[in-house]
């Protein structure tokens, strides 16, 4: 293929003919817009769709870029990362960015939390928590453990053991029936405190205690299971009956960490610490892939304890140190400012501009909870039409199943925050 500069048209050829794009066919049936470059808040075009060559990001590149793009502080960690080097195999080598980063995840995460894997994605850190519960049980005498508990309405990524976790009715398990591993389920969290609901979970709990090797649950927020919430109480609960029935409490926080709902961790909410934490998105405030998984001293020492003493995990891009700069960075960015007011600033921001939606014909809900917003429909989104409604406003979406939702960057300033509004409200009228 001759090395000349690419035309928008070509590119946008090439991609439909030989790329694969997130749940997409192949070849695609829809155009995606061309991203020439990235800034703050905005996406600039490559060229103009539907009169916009600038958008106003309200995805936030899927909850990663809190900070927006192009930072200056982000790109600076990169940059002078970049010239030590961008990255070294973790095996029998370490490396500053690695082991800052892991003491930083500790110091920041609840207290028990001790130990971090640092991988390559959120799926995989799923997998990681996983294989760490299972591995316990089986080393400490008690291989009968090796099943999850979960509740309905979950995301956990889209490799095999999350997707075994994923809402059973979102698509993959009917898919996939008979070669997923059977977990349980119990109903989704109701949104406002239940004393039936919790006893549920204590009996479910009790009941499968000798199989159940964790507890596995995105913490008040369930995100792309369905963006819904739910009380902080039942984290507590989920505590409790796991600390009776030696079960162990795995957090997916990938989507919640790092301030999104209002507290820095989700289990913050109800002071609530498990024994296994998955983080990710954000952790980099988008600019590469990376997460981690972080367990406790007891979580290890069980697993030092088995025949085979060794956590049996290890990606080629472990501890990435390009990426590992990067997170210091965007950790402390994130904590030398008031990101609290901010985050309340953007909670306040969306309920206001949000609640015109509340009136529209065929909407069903709003909510709102710290720095996302979301619009539920009674009906399937037409994601061509919500998606044109969102680009006229000068707002980027991307609406899902019966949803338009939200969670801006956290330095979206007021005017846009409100065009960011206008842009759901927008998408939910067409869509
Ligand atoms: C996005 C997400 C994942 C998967 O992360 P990837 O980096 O996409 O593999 C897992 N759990 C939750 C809660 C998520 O939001």
């Amino acid at each position: 293929m001759p090395d000349l500069p690419f035309s928008p048209a070509d590119l946008l050829r090439l991609d439909r003919e030989h790329v694969w794009h997130p749940y997409g066919p192949m070849p695609g049936r829809t155009e995606p817009l061309l991203v020439e470059s990235a800034s703050g808040v905005r996406l600039r075009l490559a060229r103009p769709a539907f009169g916009r060559t600038e958008l106003i990001d309200g995805m936030s590149s899927w909850w990663s870029a809190i900070h927006g793009y192009n930072h200056p502080v982000l790109n600076e960690a990169a940059r002078e990362q970049l010239g030590r080097m961008s990255h070294v195999m973790f095996g029998g080598l370490t490396h500053e960015p690695g082991v800052r980063l892991a003491a930083k995840l500790v110091e920041i995460t609840p207290e028990p939390l001790r130990h971090v894997f640092l991988c390559d994605s959120g799926s995989v850190s799923v997998e990681v928590a996983v294989k760490m519960c299972l591995q316990h049980w089986r080393s400490v005498g008690r291989p009968a453990k090796q099943r999850l508990l979960t509740w309905r309405g979950g995301y956990h990524g889209d490799t095999w053991q999350p997707m075994s976790v994923c809402d059973p009715e979102g698509g993959m398990h009917e898919l996939w029936q008979g070669l997923l591993p059977r977990q349980l389920f119990v109903p989704e969290p109701p949104v406002a405190y239940e004393e039936t609901y919790a006893q549920l979970l204590r009996d479910t709990i009790a009941r499968h205690a000798d199989e159940l090797a964790a507890v596995i649950v995105e913490p008040v927020v369930q995100g792309a299971g369905g963006m819904r919430f739910h009380a902080p109480e039942y984290l507590r609960v989920l505590r409790e009956a796991c600390d009776a029935h030696d079960v162990l409490l795995v957090f997916d926080e990938i989507a919640t960490g790092f301030g999104r709902t209002g507290t820095l961790f989700a289990a913050g909410q109800a002071s609530v610490s498990p024994d296994v934490m998955c983080l990710g998105k954000a952790l980099t405030g988008g600019y590469l892939t990376m997460a981690a998984t972080l367990c406790t001293a007891g979580v290890a020492e069980g697993i030092s304890r088995g025949e085979v003493p060794v956590l049996a995990h290890g990606p080629t891009f472990m501890a990435n140190p390009l990426a590992a700069a990067v997170a210091c960075a965007s950790i402390d960015v994130l904590l030398s400012q008031d990101w609290q007011a901010e985050v309340k600033r953007l909670e306040a921001g969306l309920r206001e501009g949000l609640a015109p939606a509340g009136e529209l014909p065929g909407v069903r809900e709003v909510r709102v909870l710290g720095g996302i917003g979301v619009v539920q429909l009674d009906h399937e989104v037409s994601m061509a039409a919500a998606t044109e409604a969102a680009v006229r406003e000068g707002v980027w979406v991307r609406p899902f199943r019966d949803l338009v939702y939200v969670m801006p960057p956290y330095v979206t300033g007021d005017e846009d925050l409100e065009r960011v509004a206008r842009g759901v409200c927008a998408a939910a009228r067409a869509g």
